[in-house]
């Protein structure tokens, strides 16, 4: 009986193995591929690993109708219709807390980057150019003040590294929270206009696309740079963009987009942006520590036990 079903192409052959080796697994590119699949493996399947961005919707659902667990590979699950799953009683599971570190240390290294020039560094030593002139002169992060726009488990552990870079920490969030004296804002707009660092660590998904809005950014202004490791839809991109070009946003430090991996070639002619290609949990480590907790919640839903990291 093939139980498992792995949906998307982003898995590497070390997940798919590790997967197909604790369960009988059939195996599909995308969401949109599982109505075409064999009726009689179709019924057979009861749980989903999934890992990528495409929309996995109702129509996917509704065509495994013995499904009853879709596992994500990753924290952030808005591409998963959490709603429909809820009401066909299929469960969904995430990989949460083990990517924390990984992603803040991108965020920290993103900011580092951005404001010390770090790439043009590099290239102006590895390409011989150093005896030409030397680079102009940058901007100093540490001190500086920053706010996190959502402090949960991956804004807080971003906001205690810049702690220790002797910055003044300011957040946001649906509501307060117990920190170490850190300033808490009600108000989006009126935190960015405090700060020099804008830091969005946001759930992806409808709530809150476009959450930092052309006001916000304008708000930040030409001093401020906005970091982005949450989900491109977070930020209004076209006025982000707008504003980089114009100077009336500094800077910007990116891992995500709104088309990854085709993003906006307006981000190429911009030299106040350092861009990563989405890498926030990009390392050896976590992604095994995210792939065994995947596998955890599989084998906890076929043995019929509690799932370890549910979402609904
Ligand atoms: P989390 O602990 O759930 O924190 C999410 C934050 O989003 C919280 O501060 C929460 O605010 C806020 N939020 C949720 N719904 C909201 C709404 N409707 N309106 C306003 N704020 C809302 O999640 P996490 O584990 O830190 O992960 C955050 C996100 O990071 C993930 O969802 C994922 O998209 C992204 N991520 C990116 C990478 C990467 O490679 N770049 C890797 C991992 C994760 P409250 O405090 O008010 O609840």
């Amino acid at each position: 009986m093939t139980n498992l079903l792995i949906v998307g192409n982003a898995f590497t052959e070390e997940e798919r193995a590790r997967l197909s080796g604790a369960h009988a697994a059939a195996l599909v590119a995308s969401p949109s591929d599982i109505a075409g699949m064999d009726m009689t493996l179709r019924t057979e399947v009861r749980a989903v690993a999934f890992k990528g961005h495409a929309p996995f919707g109702a129509e996917a659902m509704q065509a495994l109708p013995n499904l009853g667990l879709i596992a994500n590979f990753g924290v952030g699950y808005d591409a998963i219709d959490v709603t429909a799953a809820t009401a066909r009683s299929v469960a969904v599971t995430n990989t949460p807390d083990v990517l924390n570190d990984d992603v803040a240390d991108l965020a920290v290294g993103m900011m580092l980057a951005q404001a010390r020039d770090m790439v043009r560094g590099h290239l102006v030593v590895a390409s011989g150019k150093w005896p030409e002139g030397n680079l102009p002169l940058n901007r100093k992060m540490s001190g500086g003040k920053v706010g996190i726009v959502g402090l949960g488990r991956i804004g807080r552990e971003i906001a205690n590294r810049l702690a220790a870079f002797k910055m003044d920490i300011h957040y946001t969030s649906r509501s307060e929270k117990e920190t170490p004296g850190w300033t808490y804002h009600a108000d989006l707009k009126a935190m960015a206009q405090a700060v020099d660092w804008l830091v969005v660590a946001l759930v992806g998904g409808p709530e809150t696309e476009g959450h930092v809005s052309r006001e916000v950014l304008e708000a930040l202004g030409p001093q401020g740079v906005l970091v982005n490791i949450s989900r491109g839809t977070t930020v209004d991109e076209a006025a982000m963009l707008d504003l980089l070009e114009s100077g009336k946003l500094g800077g910007a430090a990116l891992d995500v987009f709104l088309n990854e991996p085709d993003v906006d070639p307006r981000f190429r002619r911009l030299n106040t942006v350092h861009l990563q290609p989405h890498q926030g949990s990009g390392t050896v480590e976590t992604r095994r520590a995210m792939a065994e907790l995947q596998l955890a919640n599989i084998d906890a839903f076929l043995a019929g036990k509690d799932l370890v990291t549910p979402v609904n």
